[in-house]
């Protein structure tokens, strides 16, 4: 098979083989169940802990409970379980309450839950984006009334890489007495985060994005904010998640935040650097394209780029006979022909939303795929135009 050149580090991540080696013992080896009283039990709880305490120092969470525990990480499945559970907790931690408020940009794992509760009787306002994907605080700090419960603003997007004030946005939750939650799968391992010194209540996070396997995640809960479980079941979790610790992926999170922690600073300027490097060789080879997204506040790792006049599926199945992966829109929406719900709600033009690429890059890449990338796309994009009657017109 064809060497595969991988862009597409938004809709999953290729498993680092470190995280993976420290894994593999609790497989075949340390199988025991962590609750069990035997040590052969207890001291693989030792290692879900000493994952616990990884993924909290990525997080900037530096509480410790009596037993030296992190508890203000609970392992989860995914980043989806993640913001159900967070969402579901703050609307029962304030019962008096029926607004909930987000952003049009939101995964549908925070958008689909949201209009569930309006189907409920919920109110749901959702903070409009400009044509850059940006929100404006005064406009949230208007939605945002005593009558909200939760106010849940993800950290960064995933399909065009803006990063949102989510620290701003957990003050102006608390001025109003409402709980903050921030949907952060994107922004982990690539953005400093501080959660000792913010308001944020709830943060979601999921392992396949950083490097650590599918069907894992964590949800961080502020210590003395009132929670309820989603799962019920047996007393994993301090009570808080039933269901047994799937313990080799909880390892393998715990090795992957740790790696993102100390090789942060390194990875983010090479990120960036073969971002900046693929938007340069596109904009200049490529006539009538769009560099979609905030230009200053924005992950390292992150090209949306519109080439306009012709269809992103197109170019897709083209980029794919070179193996090359990338998304249009989102996964979520691929399938159909209508652009994203984030493309809609910033209002491109449609002859520019329907020809969206993501690039979405990681520590892996390397500048000669950035290159191949570069010299594959403007025959691909040349061609399609040529078959485009939108294209005809405008010569
Ligand atoms: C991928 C993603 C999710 C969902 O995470 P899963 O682990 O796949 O459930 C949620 N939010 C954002 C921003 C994502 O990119």
């Amino acid at each position: 098979m064809e060497q595969v050149i991988y862009l597409d580090n938004h809709a999953t991540t290729r498993v680092d083989p470190a995280v993976l080696a420290e894994m593999e013992p609790f497989f075949c080896e340390r199988y025991g169940n962590p609750s069990s009283i035997y040590h052969f039990g207890g001291e693989v709880m030792a290692e879900v802990e000493r994952a616990r305490i990884r993924v909290a120092e990525l997080l900037g969470a530096g509480y410790r409970d009596r037993d030296g525990h992190a508890s203000e990480i609970i392992f989860t499945s995914c980043g989806t379980e993640s913001d159900n559970t967070a969402l579901n907790a703050a609307l029962n931690a304030r019962p008096d309450r029926r607004r909930i408020v987000t952003s049009v940009v939101e995964h549908p794992a925070v958008l689909a839950w949201a209009h569930e509760q309006e189907r409920r009787g919920y109110a749901l306002s959702l903070i409009p984006v400009d044509e850059r994907g940006r929100i404006r605080l005064e406009t949230l700090r208007e939605l945002i009334d005593e009558d909200t419960a939760v106010v849940s603003l993800m950290w960064a997007n995933n399909e065009i890489g803006n990063l949102y004030p989510v620290e701003e946005a957990a003050r102006l939750a608390h001025e109003r007495g409402a709980l903050f939650h921030t949907d952060a799968v994107q922004a982990v391992g690539k953005v400093p985060i501080d959660l000792d010194h913010s308001e944020i209540d709830f943060l979601s996070l999921s392992g396949h994005k950083l490097h650590a396997p599918k069907g894992v995640g964590a949800l961080y809960v502020r210590r003395g904010t009132r929670f309820r479980p989603f799962l019920l079941g047996g007393h994993q979790e301090k009570g808080r998640r039933g269901g047994t610790e799937n313990v080799p992926s909880i390892v393998g999170l715990g090795k992957a935040c740790e790696l993102a922690r100390l090789g942060m600073a390194e990875e983010v300027r090479q990120l960036a650097e073969l971002r900046d490097l693929l938007e340069q060789r596109v904009s200049s080879a490529i006539p009538k394209i769009r560099l979609n997204g905030d230009r200053e506040h924005r992950l390292p790792n992150t090209a949306s780029i519109s080439f306009e006049f012709i269809e992103g599926e197109a170019i897709l199945l083209q980029l794919d006979q070179f193996g090359i992966c990338a998304s249009s829109g989102s996964a979520c929406t691929t399938g159909s022909l209508e652009p994203s719900h984030v493309l809609r709600a910033m209002e491109l033009p449609y002859t520019a939303a329907h020809g969206t690429i993501r690039f979405s890059l990681s520590k892996f890449n390397t500048r000669a795929e950035i290159e191949k990338v570069a010299a594959t796309l403007p025959p691909i994009i040349e061609n399609l135009r040529r078959m485009s009657p939108y294209w005809e017109e405008t010569r």
